[in-house]
């Protein structure tokens, strides 16, 4: 079905006068990662014209999604995707387990439809990594992404594209009313369009400084985002400005320890810090940052996340001896050496003597020379997001919904997902009910 063509720009010297509102599919979905490119298929698939509109060039198309690599499904039995058996169930104790507050009707629904999604992506295109391979780590609760999460944004687009989905990159969704009005922005161009319904699937506000200072305090300018510099969270604020009810809290994140040097965004899973537990954690001022439970499993890298979070500076620094840094394995990014607890001292702007005394209480056991890898927090996605009812229709203050208005992925998450994360949950939030707003938002257009 061909899509008619993108209204025309408008004069950027005239945008005080009120737009002109041209003709617009009869989906038009905000974002480019798992949640949109699932609403899109979806809704395409019904048989509406959709747009997919979203702010990032096509190199960087894909979001958060693209540095993704497994997803939680729930199963009966053994497959070649995954071993022995997790059920609807038990996903479902796990999820109210995670966040008691968690909206019931939304973890029924996600678990329940997390069993399909296998079959349903790979009809999308997706390949996943077959058990067989040898390649996989033993995980009973989560399939594993082949090519990770660019295969799988890849695949979507090609399928989305394929069947006539209009894909439009570099461009912005600026405003959204509940009518269906769409202002969009690509450069110093906006237009505003008429949709029959819109599913906002734009992610969290991670990428957003000035947002994270506010919930999280000043320091937080210094937070590394480990994903897509366009999640500035500018829809997600412009629904709860319309009247959309909020879920979550703005001062709660997935927040991971990353290593100092990494980029300011985008870094993704490469950039992870570690050693913490076989070293000495040093905050900004010298003085010894501890976990108390010592933990080295996978918990670590969050418990850790939160813990620089809150020192001065939101910086830490992880310092190894020779044995400690024999337990690391290879690093993109390496530790630094200092020959002696002087040098040590002068790079890090701390008193020697005072550093000295620390060391000597609390450092490790085999002395200098000292190996030092800054740390600083990563946020993966935030936890403030828009209420929705399980067919992704967002709720208003009253708990009505907003006809002709949905959301899916991170911008909905926080109704599911609480202070503890399960991991690889967020795919499964993304597609599930990226899916079903896809095909609510095609049955309201042609309602
Ligand atoms: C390093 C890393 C590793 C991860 N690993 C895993 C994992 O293994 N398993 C797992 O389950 N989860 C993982 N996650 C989390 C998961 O990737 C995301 O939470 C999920 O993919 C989010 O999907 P989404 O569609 O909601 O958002 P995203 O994929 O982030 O997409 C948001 C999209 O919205 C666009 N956008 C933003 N604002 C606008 C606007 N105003 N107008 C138009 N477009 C806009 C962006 O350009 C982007 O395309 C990881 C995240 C990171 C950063």
């Amino acid at each position: 079905m061909a899509c008619p063509p993108p209204p025309p720009p408008q004069s950027p010297g005239r945008s005080h006068e009120p737009a002109p509102v041209a003709p617009g599919p009869d989906v038009l979905v905000a974002g480019g990662g798992l949640a949109a490119l699932c609403a899109a298929l979806a809704a395409r698939r019904k048989g509406a014209r959709v747009w997919l509109v979203d702010a990032a060039p096509p190199i960087l198309r894909g979001g958060n999604t693209r540095h993704a690599r497994n997803m939680r499904v729930a199963h009966d039995g053994p497959s070649a995707l995954v071993p022995d058996a997790y059920s609807v169930a038990a996903f479902a104790a796990d999820l109210r387990r995670a966040d008691p507050a968690a909206d019931p009707a939304l973890v029924e629904t996600l678990a329940a439809d997390s069993v399909d999604l296998p079959r349903w992506l790979a009809g999308q295109g997706v390949a996943f990594q077959p058990r067989a391979d040898g390649m996989i780590p033993y995980s009973r609760r989560t399939v594993f992404l082949l090519g990770g999460g660019t295969a799988m944004v890849n695949a979507l687009y090609r399928t989305a594209m394929a069947l006539g989905v209009r894909v439009r990159h570099d461009t912005r969704v600026e405003a959204v009313t509940p009518e269906g009005r769409v202002t969009l922005r690509r450069g110093e161009a906006r237009s505003t369009v008429a949709a029959h319904a819109v599913v906002v699937a734009t992610g969290g506000f991670q990428a957003n400084r000035r947002w994270l200072a506010e919930a999280f305090g000043p320091d937080a300018v210094g937070f590394v985002n480990r994903g897509t510099p366009h999640a500035d969270g500018a829809l997600l604020r412009a629904l709860l400005e319309a009247g959309a009810a909020p879920v979550g809290e703005a001062a709660h994140a997935h927040i991971v320890a990353v290593d100092a040097r990494s980029p300011a965004d985008d870094g993704g899973i490469v950039t992870r810090a570690d050693g913490m537990p076989w070293g000495l954690v040093l905050d900004r001022d010298g003085r010894p940052v501890d976990d108390g439970a010592h933990e080295t499993g996978s918990a670590r890298y969050s418990a850790w996340g939160r813990l620089v979070a809150g020192c001065p500076g939101a910086l830490a620094h992880v310092i190894l001896d020779a044995a400690g840094v024999a337990r690391l394995g290879r690093r993109v990014y390496p530790p630094e050496t200092m020959p002696d607890t002087d040098t040590l001292a002068r790079a890090l702007a701390l008193d020697p003597g005072a550093l000295a005394a620390t060391l000597d209480r609390a450092g490790p056991a085999g002395g200098p020379p000292w190996h030092v890898i800054p740390i600083r927090p990563g946020i993966t996605f935030t936890g403030l997001g828009v209420r929705v009812d399980a067919e992704g229709r967002v709720r208003d203050g009253a708990g009505e919904t907003m006809p002709g208005l949905f959301a899916a992925g991170m911008i909905m998450a926080p109704g599911v997902l609480g202070g503890r994360y399960l991991s690889g949950t967020a795919l499964t939030i993304s597609a599930v009910f990226g899916r079903r707003a896809g095909e609510a938002a095609a049955r309201h257009a042609f309602a």
